[in-house]
């Protein structure tokens, strides 16, 4: 498999970024490099990270899991794909990634000549947690014919051992497209990888890994809401366990679990993914009623951990103080790049 994918060519340099003022317009006082815990006032984040941007050059790219107040702050907002092609496609020198660290390596293996800065390099994955590189090559060298799928909410040292890495929006698409005599990998999300082979017709062999977020889901609690709202659409991310997703009148990615919300006639939808995309279904469709379903512990916090590490505070002092930035061994990063950029032209 290596050597096919179409490669990506980056003229960019980086400049060296310019000091600022990143202060609300009125704001006498103002921050310097050298005093990172000065902060704008709450209500004037936003207007100052605007200006912080302008003055890095930088864009800002959010997932759809992240809090509302840095969703309304991004210039893009999307899920792993539509991240992963904007930040292959961006002009700007310095990429602020609003999600988990995962993410933001992307950008970084995509992005090798830019600054890439994550607000919290604590936000780390359950997933991507649950596949630690060593034994994930041990995995691989068991099963030496298979080639190796692995979901791109895995670590970069993962994706360099990885033919090919997929999302939950094209995971379905690039699995038919692999030579039907190969036996196949697939890591690290075990329920995304039993809802790919139900979808593709392939068998898959599974990492058991899974997210902590959409394996926290009630069954008894969705079944309630069944059966208080007959006429919602019950709507699911493919990360969700087998028992749930059989109850599911829609499966998809979180970009098509928004668009569903656009699309169907349902006047209503029970959503059993991370609570953070209601935020733009409601933007989109304000006419529709949304349900979140709670978790087994009948607590109905299914807000993901590790992207609520990003507040709106770190995104203004990261773009300040252009710290923390990822950093990457070119080594792995090298290596990393080839199944991604595989991604890209076979999603294309
Ligand atoms: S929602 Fe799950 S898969 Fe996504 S970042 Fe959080 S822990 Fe990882």
């Amino acid at each position: 498999m290596h050597g096919q994918g179409q490669r990506l060519v980056f003229t960019q340099t980086l400049t060296q970024a310019p000091l600022h003022n990143g202060r609300p317009p009125g704001d006498a006082a103002e921050p310097s490099a050298a005093d990172p815990e000065v902060f704008p006032p709450r209500h004037g984040l936003a207007a100052a990270i605007e200006v912080l941007k302008k003055e890095r050059n930088a864009i800002v790219l959010a997932h759809y899991y992240q809090d509302t107040s840095i969703q309304d702050c991004a210039d893009f907002i999307g899920d792993s794909l539509e991240l992963s092609r904007k930040a292959a496609s961006t002009e700007a020198e310095v990429i602020v990634f609003c999600g988990v660290h995962f993410m933001a390596e992307t950008a970084k293996i995509l992005n090798p000549g830019k600054t890439v800065l994550l607000p919290d390099l604590e936000a780390g994955c359950s997933l991507a947690d649950a596949c630690p590189a060593d034994a994930f090559a041990d995995f691989r060298r068991r099963h030496p014919d298979h080639i190796v799928v692995s979901y791109i909410n895995c670590s970069a040292a993962v994706k360099a051992k990885s033919d090919l890495i997929c999302t939950s929006s094209n995971a379905v698409h690039l699995v038919q497209q692999l030579p039907a005599d190969r036996p196949i990998l697939f890591a690290p999300d075990q329920n995304l990888g039993r809802w790919v082979a139900r979808e593709s017709g392939r068998e898959l062999t599974l990492w058991p890994g899974s997210c902590i977020v959409h394996e926290t889901f009630s069954e008894q609690a969705l079944l309630q809401l069944r059966l208080e709202h007959p006429e919602a659409e019950v709507i699911a991310h493919p990360e969700c366990q087998q028992h749930l997703l059989d109850l599911a009148d829609f499966i998809g990615s979180t970009s098509k679990l928004l668009q569903r919300t656009e699309t169907s006639a349902a006047p209503s939808f029970i959503v059993l993914t991370e609570p953070g995309i209601l935020h733009q279904m409601r933007r989109r469709s304000p006419g529709k009623t949304l349900y979140e379903v709670p978790g087994a512990d009948g607590c109905s916090c299914n807000a993901c951990p590790y992207m609520r590490l990003n507040t709106l505070e770190k995104l203004w002092q990261c773009l300040h103080t252009m710290a923390p930035a990822l950093e990457l061994d070119e080594e792995i990063r090298r290596q990393a790049l080839v199944p991604i950029e595989r991604m890209l032209a076979m999603s294309a």
